[in-house]
């Protein structure tokens, strides 16, 4: 039976091989064992086909901002994988790229031998593009499955301007989807076939990440050109470790997010956007604990889709503030990235927007920072440098002083453009979570993006909401936070 949902999927005119001797999994970026639907539907065909499953999990060494942080993350969740796929009985071939170009053509060499391909949707960054050029070379039917969020991308017509005009989407269309979430335990319906096995010459010239490098990933590391100047942070990365937190947040944070996720000091809010960003968890499976923690059924949403952030779902408003933000947020970025052009650029700001900030570009700013003393967090305020001495040291900002340290690089760089341009580099260098569509369509937020104008209209910002660290701390506690990180 097929159960993932035809929105999931995307296919081509190329045929299913059924003499090939695999189905291959070609793991992306839903880096995960469980809730996957791309791993769901790999599976569907092993079973339609009688044919086992090889699951190819590459790491290439040329993606931007490639560093050991990252790295290392992802060789952390390789690991826990190998040990899942062996206990399921699934050939794993996970894959590190140690120069430039070593791992070109192993996709077209383990392709020429699968009945099919599966891979995983993911609408930023250069996956799109590399999924389109291995179309080109890949002999066989490639199909690509999104297991981002609840609300399949291709299930949203348009781009989404505001939260509002999203959430009431969502409110609409989720009770549907809410009836076909991806699997827990999709490899317990594995069809007994014999394991496949990776072609000898495959891993001749390419050899799998070996069990030594998995227990001290450190010597490998080392070996790569990648930035070392952004080095590995002290959290875990994996299917485990998220699942992991995702139970102490369950546990002892969830009940306090709605009043307390804006403090700092204390925070109260998941941590878990590393992990989500890198697929090694699934916000299906948040939301599946949740729902249970809950006592959750859909007989409680209300019946009106009203766009209104709380009430919706008829949970506790903790649970549906927490929700908000991973479903409704998470999602609105995914929707930018999938339908707005240049995304990643000033240029796709809204007009209204960028008009407003365009006519302040000659507005005196003092002080004016470049790149480099944002980088070195060197500007004269405290709050300011200790976010960004937390981004560099832990690879990770508390949201709301995420924003004001945004809206600061906006009102300090010499021109709008430039500060999109600095929070970019910045976000995506240190951040664990960067480099995702909530990168963009945060920072885009920044710059007055699914915003509305504000008065009075100020120097440098325009109608773009200001923020202040004057205001930030009369707000919320900070000054713990800022001797944290004096350097
Ligand atoms: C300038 C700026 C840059 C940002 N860059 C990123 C980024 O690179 N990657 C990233 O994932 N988030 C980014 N965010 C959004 C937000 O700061 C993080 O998602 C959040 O802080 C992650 O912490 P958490 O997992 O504890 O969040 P929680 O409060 O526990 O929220 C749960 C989940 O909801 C999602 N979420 C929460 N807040 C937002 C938001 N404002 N927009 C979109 N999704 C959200 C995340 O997936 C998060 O893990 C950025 C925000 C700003 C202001």
């Amino acid at each position: 039976m097929c159960r993932v949902p035809e929105l999931r999927k995307t296919t081509d005119e190329k045929r299913v091989q059924p003499a090939g001797e695999y189905v291959l999994y070609w793991m992306t970026s839903a880096r995960r064992t469980r809730y996957n639907f791309s791993l769901e539907r790999a599976i569907e065909h092993s079973r339609a086909l009688s044919k086992p499953l090889l699951v190819f999990e590459p790491l290439r060494i040329d993606y931007p901002w490639a560093a050991p942080r990252f790295h290392r993350f992802v060789i952390e969740g390789m690991q826990d994988q190998a040990r899942a796929f062996a206990d399921a009985g699934v050939t794993y071939f996970p894959f590190v790229e140690r120069h430039e170009g070593e791992g070109s053509g192993l996709l077209e060499a383990l392709a020429s031998r699968a009945c099919v391909v599966v891979t995983d949707l993911f609408p930023c960054s250069f996956y799109p593009r590399m999924i389109d050029a291995a179309r080109l070379r890949i002999q066989v039917t490639l199909e690509t499955v999104d297991s981002n969020g609840l609300m399949p991308v291709a299930g949203v017509d348009r781009h989404y301007s505001t939260a509002h005009s999203f959430r009431r989407l969502l409110q609409r269309e989720l009770p549907t989807q809410l009836l076909t979430l991806p699997l827990a335990e999709p490899l317990s319906r594995l069809p007994r076939v014999p394991a496949a096995v990776v072609p000898p010459e495959c891993l001749r010239r390419h050899p799998a990440v070996t069990a030594d490098e998995f227990r001290d990933p450190g010597p490998l590391l080392t070996e790569l050109h990648i930035d070392h100047e952004v080095s590995t942070v002290g959290l875990r990365g994996g299917e485990r470790s998220g699942r992991i937190r995702l139970e102490t947040f369950l546990h002892e944070r969830l009940s306090r997010y709605a009043e307390a996720r804006n403090h700092p000091e204390d925070p109260v809010t998941s941590g878990l956007s590393p992990w989500l960003h890198f697929g090694h968890l699934a916000s299906a499976e948040v939301f599946a604990r949740i729902i249970q923690i809950e006592d959750w059924d859909s007989s409680r949403l209300a019946q009106r889709a009203s766009g209104s952030r709380a009430g919706w779902w008829g949970m506790s408003e903790a649970a549906e503030g927490y929700l908000d933000q991973l479903i409704t947020w998470r999602e609105l970025g995914f929707n930018l990235c999938d339908r707005v052009p240049h995304y990643d650029q000033f240029e796709s700001l809204p007009d209204w927007a960028r008009r407003t900030l365009e006519e302040h570009e000659g507005d005196t700013r003092t002080p004016s920072y470049r790149l480099q003393v944002f980088e070195n967090a060197e500007t004269h305020d405290p709050l300011w440098n200790a976010a960004q001495v937390q981004l560099r040291r832990e690879g990770y900002i508390h949201n709301y002083l995420r924003m004001l340290w945004g809206k600061k690089v906006l009102h300090w760089a010499s021109s709008p453009r430039e500060a999109f341009e600095i929070l970019v580099e910045l976000n995506n260098k240190y951040a664990l979570d960067g480099r995702d569509p909530n990168s963009y369509s945060a920072i885009g937020w920044i710059f007055g993006r699914f915003d509305r104008a504000w008065g009075p209209e100020r120097p440098i910002f325009g109608k773009v909401r200001y923020m202040s660290s004057e205001n930030t701390a009369r707000k919320v506690r900070v000054r713990g936070y800022i001797r944290s990180y004096a350097e």
